[in-house]
């Protein structure tokens, strides 16, 4: 029976001349390791052992790190208007949309008074109070 013991190193390049850093159990470890570092690659050492313990075979996969750091993703805000008067509502992406349509609805239909809300998404309604000044 053998079993398998894996590790993993942060490590500067791919090259034999490397400079490696570690060992670190978990990716997530060499992976801050690395970056802390400025080293660019992990390096992950899969060990086959033997009964007694011995080296059976080592295994090692280079993976590179990707300098791009993906970006947050952007929260998607919408704004909803609705009228407290009449009910009356609509969906804005933009700031100015929504106050033109309040404009109007409040043109149209004097002493409405329509409220804003801003919708973020995972984050729920909330208005806007004192929006309109
Ligand atoms: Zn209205």
């Amino acid at each position: 029976m053998s079993y398998r013991e894996t590790f993993w190193m942060a490590c500067d390049s791919t090259e034999q001349l490397r400079a490696e850093y570690g060992p670190f159990h978990t990716r997530a470890e060499a992976e801050t390791e690395a970056r802390r570092l400025g080293f660019d690659y992990l390096l992950r050492y899969e060990h086959l052992l033997g009964e007694n313990e011995e080296i059976q075979e080592v295994r090692c996969i280079f993976i590179e790190l990707s300098g791009v750091v993906p970006a947050a993703e952007p929260v998607q805000v919408t704004l909803h208007t609705r009228c407290a008067t009449c009910g009356e509502s609509a969906t804005h992406e933009k700031g100015w949309e929504a106050e033109v349509w309040a404009d109007i609805h409040e043109f149209e239909h004097s002493r409405h008074r329509v409220r804003l809300f801003r919708h973020a998404l995972g984050k729920g309604l909330k208005e806007i109070s004192g929006w309109r000044g």
